[in-house]
């Protein structure tokens, strides 16, 4: 991706996903890694896209979208929680680079999740109690705890970044989308869920 380029929600959402489907495939193009990027970003940054993503060693963004350097302002937490400093890193990012296309991603077997459902919180307390209310949630729901916990999880997070008001803002403009993704570990799928 061009550093001068403005994307519309639209296309960065698809360049995001279409990233993911090579991934998927075993096509990989790893793009924007060479000198000639490392140059041409030096300066300043453009990032099409803003990821709230857990710090999982498995859910690397530019792997799992294969992108490169300058594409991706990524914020990553366990549980891929939403806390204050996370709030404002993604502030700052959308005012800074108007970046089109925000996801929150969660992912399968979440460890962070599967703790706090198991109540196994400790050290991880301000983690687990931004995480309660998903679980809360997902106690009412048929199916697998853990998954459903961390779908509700997705939703919440993507429910109070809609509520920034910088964020509303852009949404308003049509400068920007929130959009809530679910990473499937074993075919590296993607899946848009909100
Ligand atoms: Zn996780």
């Amino acid at each position: 991706m061009s550093q001068n380029e403005a994307l519309s929600v639209e296309v960065a959402l698809k360049l995001l996903l279409e990233g993911n489907k090579r991934y998927m495939e075993g096509k990989l193009l790893h793009p924007n890694r060479g000198f000639m990027r490392r140059m041409e970003t030096a300066e300043r940054q453009k990032p099409f896209a803003i990821v709230l993503g857990c710090a999982d060693s498995r859910v690397s963004p530019e792997i799992i979208f294969d992108q490169g350097i300058g594409d991706i302002f990524t914020v990553r937490v366990a549980g891929n929680v939403l806390g204050s400093l996370e709030l404002d890193s993604i502030e700052f990012a959308s005012l800074q680079f108007q970046s089109p296309i925000l996801i929150v991603l969660g992912h399968e077997n979440c460890n962070a999740v599967s703790a706090v459902v198991k109540g196994d919180t400790r050290e991880i307390e301000s983690i687990a109690a931004l995480i309660e209310p998903a679980i809360k949630k997902a106690k009412n729901l048929p199916g697998d705890i853990v998954t459903n916990a961390v779908k509700m999880n997705v939703e919440y997070v993507v429910q109070q970044l809609k509520n920034s008001q910088v964020l509303a803002y852009a949404i308003e403009e049509r400068k920007l989308a929130i959009v809530g993704g679910y990473y499937h570990l074993e075919d590296g799928h993607v899946e848009v869920i909100y």
